[in-house]
């Protein structure tokens, strides 16, 4: 029976590697040989955000368990730049959709924080992650962003790294258009800063044209929403300092 062409594509936690044995859990079983009626020979491809993406066939398929065994690599691991995504969250479902964008726009790390004007400060932390590993999962990536626990700008501006560059989306506008303020910048260590809905306070925006390391930068005449001006600001980074060129 011709083996059926990997479609499947599942985030694992397990390691990933050359004859590599994986047993699957409940919930893997279930939708492998359940819900997507898989055989023994069938192959389906697997990524764990470390190790590549692999293609692995299956050895054993029960109702709740099942075994299967790596047997090549696919695709090695894609690390991003080294670019940090810090904003305020908005609205549950527009929260999600930073995130999701984010992972798509290779963001190596997804920092929620707490500004002033910040209307929400609960996130679902576990929800986010897994709306960052589907985006993975979806978009053939093998790296996962880390996302991390809210926390307050402040705190983090004051313990900022010395090495590592921000870029201000700062929407009074009085900063270069963000193309001709990153044409004098190079690559490397970086952050962009997101406001919340309700803009950066006075101190805040007082705080960022204090620092060495930032980059104050004007995403257009317009006023965009905070989601939007987050995909707009990792589009406009990826572009001119990051691994698009
Ligand atoms: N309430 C603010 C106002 O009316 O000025 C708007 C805040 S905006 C909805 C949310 C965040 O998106 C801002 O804090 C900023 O970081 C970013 N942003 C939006 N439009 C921008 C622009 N034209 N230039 C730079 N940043 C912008």
């Amino acid at each position: 029976m011709a083996k059926k062409r990997a479609k499947i594509r599942l985030f694992v936690e397990c390691s990933l590697g050359e004859g590599q044995g994986i047993v699957a859990s409940k919930e893997q079983a279930n939708y492998l040989f359940n819900v997507m009626r898989l055989k023994i020979g069938d192959n389906v491809l697997l990524f764990n955000g470390r190790d590549g993406e692999w293609l692995v066939e299956v050895l054993e398929a029960g109702k709740r368990a099942g075994k299967l065994v790596c047997r090549a690599q696919t695709a090695p691991l894609q690390l991003p730049p080294d670019l940090w995504l810090l904003f305020a969250p908005i609205k549950k479902s527009r929260t999600a959709f930073i995130v999701e964008k984010a992972t798509e726009l290779g963001a190596a790390r997804i920092m929620p924080v707490l500004t002033d004007f910040t209307n929400t400060d609960k996130i679902q932390i576990d929800r986010l992650r897994a709306y960052a590993m589907e985006a993975t999962e979806q978009c053939g990536g093998t790296f996962i962003p880390e996302v991390c626990e809210i926390q307050k700008l402040a705190d983090l501006l004051e313990h900022w790294p010395a090495d590592r560059r921000i870029m201000f989306c700062d929407e009074s506008r009085d900063a270069l258009p963000v193309a001709q303020a990153l044409a004098k910048e190079e690559g490397g260590k970086w952050a962009i800063v997101i406001g919340p809905e309700g803009g950066f306070s006075p101190v805040e925006m007082d705080c960022f044209r204090g620092m060495v390391q930032v980059t104050p930068v004007t995403l257009g005449p317009r006023i965009l929403r905070a989601d939007t001006a987050a995909v707009a600001a990792l589009t406009a980074w990826q572009s001119a300092l990051g691994d698009w060129g």
